[in-house]
């Protein structure tokens, strides 16, 4: 898979995507990444890549021309026409569902706006979807964008050690993630829940289950309104919650 990152802050972008987990993913080829900096596409001899807007608003706006630039060296080096998604407090909010969806695509071109945002017609020119991160303003797009792509890369064959590292985590199917415990058994006279020790693989099965519909209940309840609940499910809920609403 192959993302291409159009930004005015490249360090910030290659710094994340050097590091950690991700880092690792793509130092062994399990995705490229591209970073390009919009300034280079610009066409002023002072690099300038923004304006005042139209509105008579305060601020800077981007402006077409070199992110139209961008885009158009994108796709003459990759030979492929990317989706492209532009990082938006106006966009659909990222989920766990769309990053599975956007995990299986070939090439994504993710644009990074900056200052009070980017000249409408370059977004009706070449994005094809814009995502946010959540109801509130962030001063870029690069946090959003390494939001994106760390959620995405996670679930690339070869990133973690198994599937199951992310099949049973909070939100891919639907639950929040059962409690997690490691060594040592006893911490401040704490002990850790006597099933994870009986070595019973169906039953530790069950209780990661019981555990994920109740921590979601009581944390993210109207996740389960999505859920396809079983009687079984909704038994385990109502008998430690009453008056649970289904
Ligand atoms: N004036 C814009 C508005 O009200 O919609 C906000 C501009 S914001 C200060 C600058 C850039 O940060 C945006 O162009 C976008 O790329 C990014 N950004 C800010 N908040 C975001 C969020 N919640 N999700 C995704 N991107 C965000």
């Amino acid at each position: 898979m192959r993302f291409d990152i159009a930004t005015l802050f490249p360090d910030m972008i290659e710094n994340y995507l050097s590091q950690s987990v991700i880092g690792r993913a793509r130092a062994k080829g399990l995705f490229t990444a591209e970073t390009h900096n919009i300034r280079d596409y610009t066409l002023d001899k002072h690099r300038r890549v923004d304006d005042t807007p139209y509105s008579e608003r305060q601020g800077m706006l981007m402006q077409c021309e070199p992110i139209y630039r961008c885009w158009q060296a994108i796709c003459d080096m990759s030979r492929s026409q990317p989706h492209v998604i532009y990082m938006s407090p106006q966009g659909k909010t990222l989920t766990q569902k769309r990053s599975i969806e956007l995990s299986g695509m070939e090439h994504i071109m993710i644009l990074c706006g900056h200052y009070e945002g980017v000249d409408q017609r370059i977004l009706d020119k070449i994005v094809d979807e814009e995502i946010s991160v959540g109801d509130y303003v962030l001063t870029g797009g690069e946090l959003p964008a390494l939001t994106l792509i760390d959620s995405i890369v996670r679930l690339l064959d070869g990133v973690l050690a198994e599937p199951d590292c992310f099949e049973d985590e909070s939100h891919y199917n639907g639950l929040l993630e059962y409690p997690q415990y490691t060594r040592p058994e006893i911490w401040q006279g704490i002990r850790v829940p006597e099933i994870l020790l009986s070595g019973h693989r169906a039953n530790i099965l069950k209780w990661r289950h019981e555990q994920a519909l109740l921590n979601t209940a009581r944390k993210r309840p109207e996740l389960l309104k999505s859920y396809p609940l079983t009687d079984e499910d909704l038994s385990i809920i109502t008998k430690d919650f009453d008056g649970f609403d289904s």
